[in-house]
């Protein structure tokens, strides 16, 4: 690979993983920064990544960078993955860097651009990579923000679930980039616990569950984690539920909780108030389980399910079981 002043400007995508596999949202952020004008390189840490290179072929990925290091151990700081990526960005020639508005793109992005001096757009929605500008909402999503950038770097965190992937098959070569820098030992990850909502982040989920009030207790949100669990989904909750202690706050979504993305948002006993709905509206589709089939949730959903959560819920997950 051309490194320094080559024909077509170069953009990385940060690649993400979970339980070593790459992220399903990852895919959409590769697709909003396709386009024939420039050269698309995937930058994963570790070795083992090489083997993303025939996933990433489709999607118009020119070149794979795996990101090493001496000790492995280095890269649980995210203060040297920081340095790592401005060194590969150095060395490659890359100004601009693309990757998901996660929990781990909240940690890293800022760190990077701190360090470079460059504009971090997170939550984008779309960009436009000729004319420099990006969507992103602002206030609870009630407006979408134009915003343009200038500056050597640019930085992108692009809400997960937003863009469809698209394909753009090339060849994916795999280069590998060993990082010298000297680590900042200062901080080390020791352990990282799962929380309460199950493996899958909330803001980057495909899937949510959540209960409301109507759940009645904490014990009784049992019976969302066996649903979710069949689905691949995480579950969710209203505030009323955080309030009342029945589960914690990450779990939260809406105007004081998290805004969510998924494809399928599952309301189960949620009445549907503005600042709950300020932060799911953007679902794919909705469905509302509720006794009441005049609360806001049912008018707001594509499909209601007038009726008792806990005869419902217990019926989904046999059948789903059923036919898995
Ligand atoms: C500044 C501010 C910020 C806020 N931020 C948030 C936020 O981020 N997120 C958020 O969620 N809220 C937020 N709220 C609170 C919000 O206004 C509502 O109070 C809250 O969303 C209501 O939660 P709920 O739908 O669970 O409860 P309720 O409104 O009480 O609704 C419970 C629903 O459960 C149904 N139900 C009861 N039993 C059953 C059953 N067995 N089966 C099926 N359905 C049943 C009922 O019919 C009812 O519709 C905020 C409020 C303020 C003022």
């Amino acid at each position: 690979m051309e490194e320094k002043s080559g024909p077509m400007e170069k953009i990385a995508i940060l690649i993400e993983t979970r339980q070593g596999e790459i992220k399903p949202s990852l895919y959409g952020v590769i697709t909003a920064a396709q386009d024939a004008e420039h050269e698309l390189l995937a930058l994963a840490f570790g070795a083992d990544t090489a083997r993303f290179a025939d996933q990433l072929k489709p999607y118009g990925i020119h070149h794979l960078v795996t990101i090493t290091a001496p000790s492995a151990r280095s890269f649980s700081n995210p203060d040297n993955r920081a340095r790592a990526i401005i060194r590969a960005m150095d060395h490659f020639d890359i100004r601009t860097l693309f990757a998901l508005t996660s929990l781990a793109g909240k940690d890293l992005l800022p760190r990077i651009a701190a360090r470079l001096d460059a504009p971090l757009v997170m939550d984008c929605l779309a960009v436009n990579l000729v004319d420099s500008t990006v969507e992103k909402p602002q206030f609870s999503e009630k407006t979408i923000a134009t915003i343009r950038v200038t500056g050597h770097h640019r930085i992108f965190g692009i809400r997960p679930n937003m863009i469809e992937p698209k394909t753009m098959p090339v060849e994916t070569e795999t280069v590998v980039f060993n990082y010298q820098g000297t680590a900042d030992d200062r901080l080390e990850v020791v352990e990282t616990r799962q929380g309460k909502s199950g493996a899958i982040d909330l803001s980057e989920a495909e899937i949510i569950i959540s209960g409301g009030r109507g759940m009645k207790n904490g014990e009784n949100f049992q019976i969302l984690q066996e649903c979710a669990q069949v689905m691949g989904a995480a579950v969710g909750a209203s505030r009323v539920a955080v309030d009342n202690g029945w589960v914690p706050h990450s779990m939260q979504v809406g105007q004081t909780g998290t805004t969510v993305c998924p494809k399928l948002y599952i309301a189960c006993g949620i009445s549907g108030s503005i600042q709950h709905f300020a932060g799911m509206k953007t679902a794919g589709t909705i469905v509302c389980i509720n006794t009441d089939p005049d609360a806001a949730m049912m008018q707001q959903c594509d499909y209601g399910i007038a009726g008792d959560l806990f005869k419902i819920i217990p019926a989904l997950t046999r059948q789903l079981k059923a036919h898995r």
